[in-house]
Formats: structure tokens, C-alpha cells, sequence
């Protein structure tokens, strides 16, 4: 394993600009065709109680606000029942994006939807719950955030590098691949490496403001899929956790692992990175009944996530001119999101009715972003 920590480079390689020569680590055309897909995953329900969402197929769930109008339904990419397994959302989000990223293409996860509606239980698996306590003031770093890597619901980031790994060692030693991660949060817009946990890092652009990078951030090469699960669990831990009203161990931080993979073919390097993202709660602030912080960081958390969503929209609308600036998130993500790069946003839903409020701007979220490309499909 090494470890680097110098101006960590969060710009992709321009993408498939060499072929794989030889060995079958990819396909030669990216496995899926569509720049977005939108997902929602209604996790199961906590609590025997009234409901206010049922999934109808899998694409299609019926949206019940509690007898106003009729129920609503909504379509979209996929949606993922609550009996679906870590497996199956794996395989139909991510699996396909690996195959793209070792083709050399860049490609993004993102994990949305407000606190307790599955987005840590989806990027990193079955999270011990921490019992509120009176020393839950200000910033603590959650323990027994641990999830059990041989549980078969382990989530997507662990299950996205024993991929990545898997395909390297059947491709055999001669294959040439490097693998390196960088594991980060945005709290409060400020950037923290969550392998190397300190002080805030500063985001640099060159002079054209082309090449984003994380002075300090490190970035670890390693050639063990286990080296890289404890590092993975390691940095989950540095997370920032706070409690709030919605949830007792909720993150108001957006954690970002990426995932680079160099290979050297016969025709040069060529470099494929996954970003996967497990977003802030997208809650508004009303609900979480917080006062000064906690509203403050409300405020980052909606700023930023109306920022991606913007990207994300104008993006694949087609837009010529996209605003990356308004949020740390979104620079960080510009070249990601940016180029040839493939995006999946999996929206998460709590099927309960008290939360009512929360799906329905989750759902609404998604949707924004699944109507531009159903649009742009038909119009082809
Ligand atoms: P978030 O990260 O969005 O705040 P969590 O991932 O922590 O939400 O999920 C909240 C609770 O619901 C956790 O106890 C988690 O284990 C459980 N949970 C979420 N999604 C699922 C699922 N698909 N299957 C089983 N339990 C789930
Ligand atoms: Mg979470």
C-alpha cells in the first residue's frame, strides 16, 4: 500500500482515449448507454404503521399523500422494492459503471434522500444504530459505525472494489492496474479527508479553472481488496455524525469515495474513476427543529444539493452552459459530472406515512431529473 498526500487530483483522465488490448477487463463500448439513470429505493418500513408509498413494478410506485387527491404515480429508471436486495440494486446501478470505468470512462453514484431513508444502508451496508447519549453536543465522531464486510448486505462501495478487484485478477499479473482511493467529506463546506482525518483541506483550481484539486488529500494505492474494505470502514468512522430531531445518527456531511484505476496498455495509460456519494439528509430544516448550527448547516446541505441537481439537469438536458460554482459538491464533481461521464442517482424513500412530506420531495427531486432524460430519449 501507498500512501500519498500531496494535491490529490480530482480531474479524470478525458476518457477511452486507448483501448484494452488482450485481456477482456471491458467492454470495448460503455455497457450503458444513458448518460443519467434515476433510481428510488423505498426501504423497508421500521414501524407496523400506515404507509404512503407502494411500489406497483419496477419502474412505476404510486405516491399516497394522505387522501388530498388520488394517489400519485411516479416512473422512473428502476425502483427498488423493499425486498430488493443489496445485490440486485448493485447490479442494476453500479455493476455497469464499473465495466465502464475500467474501460477508462468516468462514472458517479450518487445516494439521495432525506435521514433514515437508506442511503448509508445502500453505499456501505447494515450500520450498527448509536443509542443517543447526553455527550452528543456539537461534532462527535460516531463509533461502532462498522458495518460486517462479509454480511451479503454489504453496500455498493464495498462491493464496487471487490468488482474492480475481480476483473484485474482475472485479466492475470500481467494486466498492469492501479488502483487508488480518496475518501473525503464536505461538512459545513469545508473538505476533510476522511483517510487522513485533520484539518480542512482548500480546493485549488488551475488558472483556467479547468483542473480541480484537494491540496493535502491523501490518496492510497493499494493492491489488496481487504486493505481497501478496512480503509473504506476507517474512513467511515471519521465521518462526521451529528444528531439531530430525524435521526440519532445522521451525517450532515456528503462523503465522496473515489475510485481511480490506471492501465497501462500497450497504446499508453488510460484512467477510469468511480465516484461514489453518499449525499447529506436532504430534509429541510423545519423538520429537524434545529437552531443556529444545525440550521447553518441545513442551509450548506440545501445549497449544495440544489446545486447538484441543477448540474445533474442541465447536463443531461443538454445544456451548454452549466453552473458548477455554487457549491463545493458540484466542484469537486465538475469533471466527473462533466464529459463522458455516466450518472446514477438511487433516491431514497421511507415507505412510512410520517414521512410523507420528505418522499414527496424526494420523489419530486427524482423525478425533475428523470423527466429531462425520458424527453430527450423520446425526441431522438
Ligand atoms: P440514511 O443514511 O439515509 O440516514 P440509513 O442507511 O442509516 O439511512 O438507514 C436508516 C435505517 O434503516 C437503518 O437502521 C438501516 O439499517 C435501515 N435500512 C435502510 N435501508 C434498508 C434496507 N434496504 N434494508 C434493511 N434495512 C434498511
Ligand atoms: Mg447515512
Amino acid at each position: 500500500m501507498a500512501a500519498s498526500a500531496g494535491a490529490s487530483s480530482w480531474s479524470g483522465s478525458s476518457g477511452g482515449s486507448t483501448s484494452s488490448q488482450g485481456r477482456q477487463l471491458a467492454t470495448a463500448q460503455p455497457a450503458q448507454e444513458e448518460r443519467l439513470v434515476v433510481a428510488v429505493r423505498v426501504r423497508p418500513s421500521l414501524e407496523a404503521t400506515e404507509r404512503c408509498i407502494e411500489v406497483i413494478s419496477g419502474g412505476s410506485l404510486l405516491y399516497d399523500d394522505g387522501g388530498k387527491s388520488r394517489p400519485r404515480k411516479y416512473s422512473y429508471d428502476h425502483v427498488f422494492k423493499e425486498n430488493d436486495t443489496q445485490e440486485q440494486v448493485y447490479r442494476t446501478t453500479t455493476a455497469p459503471l464499473v465495466r465502464d470505468v475500467l474501460n477508462g470512462y468516468n462514472a458517479a453514484v450518487f445516494a439521495y434522500g432525506a435521514t433514515g431513508s437508506g442511503k448509508t444502508h445502500t453505499m456501505l451496508g447494515p450500520v450498527p444504530r448509536k443509542k443517543p447519549s447526553t455527550a452528543d453536543r456539537g461534532i462527535a465522531t460516531a463509533p461502532g459505525h462498522e458495518p460486517d464486510v462479509n454480511s451479503q448486505d454489504i453496500g455498493l462501495m464495498v462491493r464496487a472494489i471487490e468488482d474492480i478487484f475481480g476483473y484485474i485478477e482475472a485479466a492475470g499479473p500481467e494486466s498492469a492496474c492501479k488502483v487508488s482511493i480518496s475518501y473525503l467529506e464536505i461538512y459545513n463546506e469545508l473538505i476533510r479527508d476522511l483517510l487522513n482525518p485533520g484539518g480542512p483541506l482548500e480546493l485549488r483550481e488551475d488558472h483556467r479553472g479547468q483542473r480541480i484539486t484537494v491540496a493535502g488529500l491523501s490518496e492510497i494505492t493499494t493492491s489488496s481488496r481487504k486493505e481497501v474494505v478496512s480503509l473504506l470502514l476507517k474512513g467511515n468512522k471519521a465521518r462526521t455524525m451529528e444528531p439531530t430531531a430525524a435521526n440519532q445518527t445522521s451525517s450532515r456531511s456528503h462523503a465522496l469515495l473515489s475510485i481511480t484505476v490506471q492501465m497501462r496498455t500497450p497504446l499508453g495509460t488510460k484512467q477510469g474513476r468511480l465516484f461514489l456519494t453518499d449525499l447529506a439528509g436532504s430534509e429541510r430544516a423545519k423538520k429537524t427543529k434545529n437552531r443556529g448550527k444545525r440550521l447553518q448547516e441545513g442551509a450548506h446541505i440545501n445549497r449544495s444539493l440544489l446545486a447538484l441537481g441543477n448540474c445533474i439537469n442541465a447536463l443531461s438536458g443538454g445544456a451548454r452552459y452549466v453552473n458548477y460554482r455554487d457549491s463545493k459538491l458540484t466542484r469537486l464533481l465538475k469533471e466527473a459530472l462533466s464529459g463522458r461521464c455516466k450518472t446514477v442517482m438511487i433516491a431514497h424513500v421511507a415507505p412510512e406515512s410520517k414521512h410523507r412530506d420528505e418522499t414527496k420531495n424526494t420523489l419530486v427531486y427524482a423525478d425533475r431529473a428523470n423527466s429531462i432524460t425520458t424527453k430527450l430519449q423520446s425526441s431522438v
